[in-house]
């Protein structure tokens, strides 16, 4: 495995962060639900707004960066073991500013909290330097495929510098620019984990390549997620847990592999797999939309 120069900060979030190396049963996290747009089109993906559905994509609301700054000192009141402010969505968290801005109002009301943020990679490259100038300690891109003749059976189009791509071509892109942005990221110290959909029939077979072409890049820790069969992927079949330890044990050999992902939603606020405040915190919020 290629030694990373963030390896330091990737073992202190060992200790620090609730999914990095084992779920800790005293350390949280809060995902801010402030990034509606996406910039791809995966064919899995079904974003919700509902407050029941236990799945990434889904949000009871969607809020303003200022309006996240409150939902973070409720929830610190209400959870202090929380350690670390994320944002996964619903949408790619570089699509729109909203992300950013948050963490620029974050870092400056809460300098000692961890800031971790989840991207589809598209514009990862281009808006690398902001990621680093606003201080993101660690950061999730998730690659689906490495080749694009298999990314094209799990993407259907992109939109980028608002124009539209489909099919390889779009693939190639998303590609190109998920693993230019990593090696710049990860270039400056920020830990990067990465995310694969694992969907059988269609990259199952690709994990291996996936797990050792991201960690040249320069990731640190890789989390196989499987399929929640559901829109244009609704006919496949979720892997079943032989498939899981099996892409795993293949990962593994090139990069530390995660293992119990929650998939959380994408306004989580507790403690992954264990306590779940986010009805108490937005529980006015749904009640006067
Ligand atoms: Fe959905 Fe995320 Fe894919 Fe965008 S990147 S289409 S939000 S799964
Ligand atoms: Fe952690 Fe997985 Fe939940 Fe993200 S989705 S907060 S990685 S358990």
């Amino acid at each position: 495995m290629k030694e990373n120069i963030n390896m330091n900060n990737y073992e202190n979030l060992k200790n620090s962060h609730p999914c990095f190396a084992g779920h800790k049963a005293n350390k949280g996290r809060i995902h801010l639900p402030v990034s509606p747009g996406c910039n791809i089109q995966c064919k899995f993906c079904d974003r919700k707004i509902n407050d029941y559905e236990q799945r990434p994509g889904v949000t009871s609301v969607v809020i303003k960066p200022d309006e996240a700054l409150e939902v973070v000192r409720k929830s610190l009141e209400l959870c202090p073991e929380i350690t670390v402010v994320g944002i996964a969505g619903p949408g790619d968290t570089l699509a729109t500013d909203y992300a950013l801005n948050t963490f620029r109002l974050i870092k400056e009301a809460f300098p000692d909290i961890i800031k971790c943020m989840s991207t589809n990679g598209l514009l990862l490259e281009e808006r690398a330097e902001e990621i680093i100038e606003v201080g993101i300690d660690s950061l999730t891109v998730t690659v689906n495929a490495v080749d694009p003749a298999i990314l094209t059976r799990l993407n259907s189009a992109i939109i980028y510098h608002g124009k539209h791509y489909e099919g390889e071509e779009a693939a190639a892109i998303l590609i190109r620019n998920q693993l230019a942005g990593i090696q710049k990221v990860s270039e400056a110290g920020i830990t990067i984990k990465v995310n694969t959909v694992l969907v059988p029939g269609i990259n199952d077979l690709h994990i291996e390549e996936i797990a050792r072409t991201v960690s040249e890049a320069g990731a640190s820790i890789y989390n196989l997620i499987p399929l929640i069969p559901q829109h244009e992927l609704s006919e496949c079949e979720a892997p079943n847990c032989m498939q899981i330890e099996t892409a795993r044990g293949k990962a593994a050999k090139y990069i530390d592999v995660f293992r119990h992902c929650q998939r959380c939603r994408a306004d989580a606020i507790g403690i992954p797999g264990e306590k779940d405040f986010g009805d108490q915190i937005y529980l006015n919020r749904i009640a006067h939309k």
